[in-house]
Formats: C-alpha cells, structure tokens, sequence
C-alpha cells in the first residue's frame, strides 16, 4: 500500500486536533485509499466486524478488515465522487435490513430497498443481515413435507419443511426450473418463499418475476436481486439479507422456502472482495474461509420446536458445475453442508427428460421421514426399477438379445421414465402423484406405447377427477394406501387404460 506524504500530514494533523478536544462521540476515520469498491480508512478505532459505515454522498459500506492502523471496507453503493481524504463515519449498527409483512410480495435489492417502483416498504423494523443460527436445542427433526409439485423429486428425492437441499448442475440444465416450480407449488399452502437472485442477469430475474406475477405467486414470494450489475458486496450480503428476511417469519411460527440462485456467483463475488481486500487466496484463488461463508448461511435453515412456535426455513441453495465436475472446491464444499442434493445432467436435459434429475447419485438425507406414507408404498421400488433401467439400457445398447424377465423391466422402466417427464409451471399434487406412480410401479401400463404416455396420464387425471374423485381424497385424507384402496385405484387404472387404448 503506497500512502502519499500529504495524506500522512493530514492524519497527523488530525491526530493533534483530536488530541486537544474531548473525547468525539462519533467515531470518524480518514478514506487512504479507494478504487475497486474497497476502501482503506484510518481511524475508526471502535469500529466493529460488519459495521455499516457512513460514507460522503450517502453512500453505505462494510468493515470487513479491522487491521492495527486501517480498516479495510467494501462500499455498498458507487465510489464515484468519493475520494482520499474524505471523512467516514460510523454508525454503531452492523448492516440490517427491513423485515415485516410489508416485504412480502416485493423486489428489493441486497439492502432491502425496493426496486420495483411500487414506492416505499411500509415496515419499521430491521435486522442484522448476519445472524447466529439457531441452536440445537432450539430445534427439533424435519418431519413435514414440502411439496415440489414434481414427480422426480417428491417421489424419490423429497424435501421435509428445515431441511436444506442442494440443486446441482450445469448451466442451462433447469436448476432455476426446479427452484420456481417449487415456490409456485406453495400456492395456498402458506408457505413464504423468497427467491435470492446472485449474479443473475436483469433480464433472467426480471423474466422470473413476471411468471411469479401471472401465475399469482407473487402473492406470497419476495425476490431479492444482486444481479450481475451489482458490486460484489450486494452479490455477498444478498443471500444474508434474504435469509434474515426469512427467518423473521420463522420466528412467528411460519414456514418459509428460500431459493439462493446460485451460491456459485455468490462465491465468486467472495473471491473477488477477498483478494481486493488482500486476504490471502487458497484453493482456486477462494480465500480460506469460503466453506464458512457458505455454512454459516446455510445453517441457519431449521425446523424450530414447538415450544418456539414450529416455524421453519427450508433452503435450496442452487450450485453450478462445470462438465459435470461435483468434485471442484465450491461444489464439494456445499454438498458437505447440505441435507442432499438434486443433480441434473445435461445428457437427460437434452434427451428430452426434463426436469433432468439424475436419480442415481441424487439423495435426500432427511426427508424420507417427511414423506407421507402413500408415496413411500409407491415410491419405495420406483428407485431400484430406474437403477435395473439404466444397467439394462446401457446393456441393451450393445443390441445383445435380453431375455425376457429383462425386457419386461426394461419396458417398465421406459414408461416410468416417461411418468417422470413433466413440463414446467404445471406442479402435480400429491394425491395424483401418487396415482399415477402407482400405475407405473405396478405394471399397469406395460401395454400402453412408450409415446403415448403422457397423453395416458393427462387423460386418467381427468377421468380420476370425473369419475373417483373419492379415491385422491382419500389419500389426501388417509396419507395411506389400504389394501382396498389399492384395489379400487388399480380397478380405475384399468377401466381408464381401455377407454384409452381404444381411443388410440
Ligand atoms: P442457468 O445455468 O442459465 O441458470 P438453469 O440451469 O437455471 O440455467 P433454467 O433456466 O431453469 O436452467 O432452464 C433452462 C431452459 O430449460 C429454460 O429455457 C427453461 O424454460 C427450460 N426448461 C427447464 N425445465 C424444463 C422442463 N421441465 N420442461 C421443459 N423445459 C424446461
Ligand atoms: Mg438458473
């Protein structure tokens, strides 16, 4: 750090004027040096990690570096017109932003200021972006399901209310999909989500809003944006902010489902404040503290106990690969805090199998035990047909002859691939889940054509709601399939499949 000698007289004649008043109540220090949204202040003796700082101009910063003679601060706004010389001040707060009701349904951005010109957020209240996540104590077992409205994941891969589950994939592979649908499937659940935009593009974030607002979710979503406009700081502080935000819900006993789109960028943004803060770089130039900044975040997603009202904070942090590799720096590090993850491969994405779930090396470590009974009984062997599928499709490549048992679970596998295909915008309740899973795991559709099957389900949708309706209430009500509900679902199945093939 080269510091110019008429900057050192200026301190030092600051030093002596100090010296003769009494002691200042506000803390104030001196810009050394400034560029790249990092400046360098001397004083601030009694400034705290994460202080909000008062810069000319109005503009905001961070301290992040409390060094022996300076303090290394990340502006939250635009250095223009700020220069060395000129006078912080502290504000004796760490960064906060506005929580309450009034959020809900908004755009803001890192800060929680509003940027959807639809005027001021009409809340009183703030609090720190970084807060400690709840205790253990504090905390009881995910045991609630939270329903993705998609067959792949419900079925095999399903998320419990608490539980932090990680989407994973490369680029355009549908990880935003997965994340979206999931937020437009809480309709009229009560469920808040918040969606957190790091690094996106304007028009991507802007484009999301807009579904979320005609499909009525905006109702219930607040979207906070750091796009790739942005400084890095208000990429970094984004998701805090978001989660803050969220677990003011949690803490009125209310569930709450937080998106960070994506952690990747979040990281990068890390790497890059870090090394112009001149913290010495690690592994793929990420400073060393980059798990924590990722495990911190991420703890604080829980399921509270009943005696703190049961609330929750589900999170599903979005992480992007390159050619597939889960085995990089940023990648392994959120997957060892995770609950599980969703991996989506390209190779299904443009096959046509979309959403592009990969459920051989996808998991969830907890939400098994908030799955309702009725998927369990169906899902159970869905898992070890798709595995039997993909040996046999590899095998079946070579055009070796299979014998016949093989063949029929090659078929069975085909189709249920096929059940697993869903468009989206369009979440599946449970209940028809179900149903239509059940029709696939019990060989109920072997004799309907590979190619007609999602014509097939659209159909016996409609002809359950017509015709049986009893049946889905009923598993929405019993969460469970009996015995004579199996038989009168299987009975549906096969007075709909003759109507069907008939037809076609
Ligand atoms: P990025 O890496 O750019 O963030 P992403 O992995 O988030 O991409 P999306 O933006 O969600 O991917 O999806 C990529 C494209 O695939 C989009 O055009 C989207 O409309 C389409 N898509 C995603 N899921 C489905 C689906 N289930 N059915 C049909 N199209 C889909
Ligand atoms: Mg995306």
């Amino acid at each position: 750090m080269n510091i110019k000698p008429e900057e050192i007289t200026s301190i030092i004649k600051q030093e002596i004027e100090k010296y003769e008043k009494k002691i200042e109540t506000v803390d104030s220090g001196t810009i050394i040096q400034i560029g790249d949204g990092i400046a360098r202040v001397y004083g601030l003796s009694q400034c705290m990690a994460g202080e909000l700082l008062e810069f000319p101009n109005n503009v905001y910063g961070m301290a992040l570096n409390l060094e022996q003679d300076n303090v290394g601060c990340v502006l939250l706004g635009s250095e223009k017109g700020i220069k060395e010389g000129d006078v912080v001040k502290s504000t004796g707060k760490v960064v906060e932003v506005p929580v309450g009701d009034a959020i809900v349904g908004r755009v803001v951005n890192a800060l929680g200021q509003p940027i959807d010109g639809k005027g001021p957020i009409k809340t009183t209240e703030t609090k720190p972006v970084e807060l400690i996540a709840p205790g253990v104590i504090t905390r009881q077992s995910v045991k609630q399901p939270l329903q993705t409205g998609l067959k792949a994941i419900d079925s095999m891969i399903p998320i419990g209310k608490g539980q932090r589950e990680l989407i994973i994939g490369d680029r355009q592979t549908g990880k935003t999909a997965i994340a979206i649908d999931t937020i437009i499937n809480q309709k009229g659940k009560d469920v808040i989500c918040i969606y957190v935009a790091i690094g996106q593009k304007q028009s991507t974030v802007a484009h999301i809003y807009n579904n979320l607002t005609e499909i009525g979710a905006m109702d219930y979503t607040i979207i906070v944006s750091a796009t790739a406009s942005e400084t890095a700081p208000l990429q970094y502080i984004a998701p805090y902010a978001g989660c803050t935000m969220g677990e003011y819900f949690m803490h009125q006993g209310k569930d709450v489902l937080i998106v960070y789109d994506d952690l990747s960028k979040h990281a990068v943004a890390y790497r890059t404040m870090s090394l112009l803060l001149r913290r010495p770089p690690g592994r793929e130039a990420y400073p060393g503290d980059v798990f924590y900044v990722h495990s911190r975040l991420l703890e604080r997603a829980a399921k509270l106990s009943d005696k703190l009202g049961g609330g929750s904070l589900t999170a599903l942090p979005i992480i992007e690969t390159l050619a597939g590799d889960v085995t990089a720096y940023i990648p392994t590090n959120v997957i060892s805090i995770t609950d599980g993850q969703i991996f989506l491969e390209s190779e299904l994405f443009y096959s046509g199998q979309r959403p592009a779930v990969n459920a051989g090396i996808s998991v969830s470590r907890v939400g098994g035990n908030a799955q309702i009974k009725a998927m369990k009984q169906v899902a159970g062997s869905l898992r070890l047909d798709l595995a039997q599928y993909r040996e046999l499709a590899a095998f079946a490549q070579f055009g070796s002859d299979l014998d016949k048992e093989s063949k029929k679970r090659l078929e069975k596998g085909k189709r249920l691939m096929e059940i697993l295909k869903q468009p989206q915008y369009k979440p599946v309740p449970v209940e028809k889940q179900v149903m239509i899973l059940y029709a696939g795991v019990n060989e109920h559709i072997l004799d309907v054509p590979v190619d007609k099957i999602g014509a097939f389900e659209k159909g016996f949708m409609e002809f359950m709601d017509t015709h049986h309706r009893e049946v889905g209430q009923e598993i929405v009500d019993k969460k469970v399939i009996s015995d004579d509900l199996g038989k009168r679902l299987g009975d549906a199945i096969e007075e709909y499949k003759k109507i069907f093939l008939a037809e076609v």
